[in-house]
């Protein structure tokens, strides 16, 4: 279901936009996410057709093929979509992600050749920063690019890779130095290369639609002018795309918690016990001003967030905080959730296990929420 959050926009264009939106969510979306997320398959048209309708590229400048909007207006799409069908939200935040490194790093020949095709919607990316060994700690990455005359000679294994093997295109953090986040580079993969393959999809708990794998790259030749900003400048450029990513999944989880808080809400007033319904019990009211009031918060913090984006100021402090209070809340939104529907909550009939779930991974993705402490305490410390 579309949600009825009412929103403050700047311009009737993003007015449009959002009820474009939410007509998606409401007849293309919401109608096909539980089954969708029961079989289990990756949605690769759903994508194709949000790129048609310029959903793929929206916070992007209009002169490389972006929509041109702010990112505030970009965040509450995602969080439309986010309530309609979470898997779609993700990705959508995954493949702008994936985006930012040639946007806000490359060359304006490098822009002018690649990013029109990467935002017009057609293709899809994945961005290759976690291996196995190095989650948390990402400088410690050992994926290795070697410069062999025009090109760079790729090895290693990234892990955990969200559209792993159903991408186009990777913006991908290799090693091209010294050990440490100085010997890092970014590199843009065409996901055809030779020697670059996904690996079998994961088998997770929650977005089970979202495809997430290994990606293997086996001596794959890439083009040297695939390189983003400077050798050894990747490490930086990562944590530059995850600023501004980690937006996105504090929107995505707003979406998750909003869409739970409504189906809580809508089942409490059905659903009579002692001859009357639920939601008139004191008990169970005061829980659900609990999440609603976690909401509204989730949602101001982003915003704010944004705006500080929006206005050049710098966001990253807040970002963390907006990433680390939106998907705490969702997860405790969501538990609740599943306590206002009883038994009703633990089974598939109803979507709120489904929340449930997709709550949990947002707490890990873009920095598990320690790491999100260790970034504002870092910004405390200065
Ligand atoms: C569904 C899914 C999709 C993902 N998509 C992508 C993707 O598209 N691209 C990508 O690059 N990665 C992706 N990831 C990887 C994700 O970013 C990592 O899982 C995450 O950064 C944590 O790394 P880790 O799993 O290795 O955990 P670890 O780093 O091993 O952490 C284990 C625990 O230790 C804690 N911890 C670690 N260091 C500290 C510290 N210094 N202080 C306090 N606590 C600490 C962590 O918070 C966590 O609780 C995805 C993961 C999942 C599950």
């Amino acid at each position: 279901m579309a949600t009825t959050v009412e929103r403050d926009l700047p311009t009737e264009e993003s007015r449009d936009l959002l009820a474009l939106v939410r007509e998606i969510a409401t007849e293309e979306l919401a109608p096909k996410a539980a089954q969708a997320e029961a079989d289990g398959e990756f949605p690769r048209e759903v994508f194709r057709t949000l790129g048609k309708t310029g959903l793929l590229s929206l916070p992007y400048p209009e002169e490389v093929g972006g929509g041109g909007q702010p990112y505030s207006v970009y965040l509450q799409v995602l969080e439309e979509l986010a309530a309609a069908w979470g898997t779609i939200a993700l990705g959508v935040s995954v493949h702008t992600l994936s985006c930012f490194p040639l946007a806000q790093f490359g060359t304006r020949e490098q822009q002018e050749r690649w990013l029109p095709g990467m935002l017009g919607g057609d293709t899809l990316g994945g961005y290759c920063l976690s291996e196995s060994h190095s989650g948390s700690d990402a400088a410690a990455l050992r994926t290795r690019a070697v410069r062999d005359g025009d090109t760079y000679v790729v090895d290693g294994t990234k892990a955990w890779i969200t559209h792993g093997g159903a991408a186009d295109f990777y913006a991908l953090m290799a090693r091209t130095g010294e050990d440490g986040p100085r010997g890092i580079s970014c590199l843009l993969v065409d996901a055809g290369t030779p020697g670059v393959h996904g690996a079998a999809p994961e088998k997770k708990m929650g977005f089970t639609g979202s495809r997430t794998s290994q990606v293997l790259f086996e001596g794959a030749r890439v083009d040297a002018d695939r390189l983003l900003g400077e050798e050894g400048q990747g490490f930086s450029i990562a944590m530059s795309a995850l600023d501004s990513g980690r937006l996105g999944i504090a929107a995505c989880a707003v979406g998750i918690a909003q869409a739970a808080l409504d189906a809580a809400v809508a089942y409490a007033k059905d659903r009579q016990q002692f001859g009357k319904r639920i939601i008139d019990f004191q008990g169970l009211s005061f829980l659900q001003a609990d999440m609603a009031t976690q909401v509204e918060a989730a949602r101001a913090l982003y915003l704010a967030a944004a705006a500080r984006r929006d206005a050049g100021r710098a966001f990253s402090q807040q970002a963390a905080m907006a990433k680390l209070f939106a998907t705490d809340a969702c997860m405790k939104v969501t538990t609740d959730a599943v306590q206002v529907l009883g038994g009703a909550g633990y089974v598939s009939d109803w979507p709120v296990e489904r929340y449930f779930r997709e709550a949990k991974v947002l707490q890990i993705v873009e920095g598990t929420n320690q790491v999100q402490r260790l970034v504002i305490g870092r910004h405390l410390a200065r």
